[in-house]
């Protein structure tokens, strides 16, 4: 026997070449260097706002001997999360059902491992966010992958989330605005998507939940909205993140709220705690719990991500390049010139722009852009697009 156990071993395998482009170093360092126009990965590369440190200096100020005491989830935080749930959306959500994770990462962890047993099938949507397919395995359960519709602009390819559906389905992800392809799913889909979901749940004879991962759920262009499915299934999990909004991965904050008609809506909330726990206190740190009254008045910049998105996407086009635009997310998502998106990559990388080949998410054959690189960044990486696609044409 090894010293890492059989489980993790096959989490490890799940992650694959992601882990392998993760811990580059070689490539990390260049990624660091002045030059380097930087695509990869939703990171900041503005320095934060003063109005987001300002708030949690200000958090960070002790209100009384509890301020930094093992907190779950502080009343004043999820009071304000309610507020702002049910304004925006047309679901009465409790306060007592919102739980406050550290991003989407642990929502999900928590929601996977809530619902699951071993041999449990959970069916998320390709190309997927891709860490999906190993939470789901770290779970304890199988990953059903279901392709989205290409030809109909990555949306929900309905025929097959049905024909995916088995006894063991337990949960499906989905998510809106979604990540790689920025397509926003439409009313009429998440309307068709949830009988689908029921008429499933009653053949199966039991529950199937929707995990409705909604990291981008405020970084919507222009002319178009969001609506949020668990509008539509009320057995849905809303798990959001603040790391998009604020442009702060690194703080690590977000929150799950489930929707008051849910199935089981008694035992999940105990359970969802126990989940917390027993996933090592998977609650944000206090100064955070504090700040998310005032973090959630905050706004990303829309005018400026949509600017990034609509240079990238014209500029690129003009230059020979196949673009995706994106209805949501900060993402921009382009076909490979030629067909080793790696490759592609590389010839990028010589002329200082750096991508996420389409071989980590699903897509070979595709790149994603982050519009997250800051202007500065977008406009130098112009010339080295042009370059590139000119080099490997020739
Ligand atoms: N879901 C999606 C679709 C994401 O893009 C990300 C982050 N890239 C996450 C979940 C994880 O969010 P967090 O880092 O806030 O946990």
């Amino acid at each position: 026997m090894g010293a890492v156990s059989k489980q993790t071993a096959d989490i490890m395998r799940v992650l694959g070449s992601f882990r392998e482009f993760g811990t580059d170093d070689e490539l990390s360092e260049a990624m660091r260097r002045p030059e380097a126009c930087d695509f990869v990965y939703g990171n900041p590369h503005d320095v934060a706002p003063k109005d987001y440190v300002d708030a949690l200096v200000r958090a960070a100020q002790p209100t009384g001997s509890s301020h930094y005491a093992y907190t779950m989830d502080l009343p004043a935080a999820v009071a304000s999360i309610g507020e702002d749930l049910r304004a925006r959306f047309p679901v009465a959500f409790h306060d007592h059902d919102i739980h406050l994770t550290n991003g989407n990462f642990v929502g999900l962890a928590i929601a996977l491992r809530t619902l699951v047993d071993p041999g449990d099938e959970v069916i998320f949507v390709s190309p997927p966010w891709f860490f999906y397919e190993t939470l789901i395995v770290a779970a304890g359960a199988t990953p059903v992958r279901v392709l989205a519709d290409r030809d109909h602009d990555f949306d929900l390819d309905l025929g097959a989330i049905e024909a995916a559906i088995t006894p063991r389905t337990r949960a499906i992800i989905v998510n809106s605005p979604n990540n790689p392809s920025g397509r926003i799913y439409r009313p009429e889909q998440l309307t068709a998507l949830a009988t689908i979901l029921e008429e499933g749940s009653t053949r199966s004879g039991h529950r199937i939940y929707l995990l409705s991962d909604e990291a981008y759920n405020r970084i919507v262009f222009e002319p178009h909205t969001f609506t949020t499915p668990a509008a539509y299934y009320p057995h849905s999990f809303l798990l959001y993140t603040y790391a998009k909004t604020l442009l702060s991965p690194g703080s690590r904050l977000g929150y799950l709220a489930v929707g008051p008609d849910i199935e089981g809506a008694d035992d999940l909330r105990a359970a969802l705690q126990i989940g917390q726990i027993t996933l090592g206190w998977a609650y944000p740190v206090s100064i955070l719990q504090h700040a998310i009254p005032e973090l959630n008045a905050m706004r990303p910049d829309i005018p400026v991500l949509q600017r990034r998105r609509d240079t990238l996407v014209s500029t690129l086009r003009e230059q020979g390049y196949e673009v995706v635009e994106p209805q949501g997310t900060f993402y921009v998502l382009v076909r490979s010139p030629i067909e080793d998106d790696r490759r592609f990559a590389e010839v990028l990388r010589t002329h200082d722009v750096f991508v996420l080949p389409g071989g980590m998410f699903e897509m070979p054959g595709w790149f994603r852009l982050s519009v997250t690189a800051n202007d500065d960044m977008v406009e130098r990486s112009l010339p080295g697009f042009a370059k590139a696609i000119a080099e490997v044409s020739a």
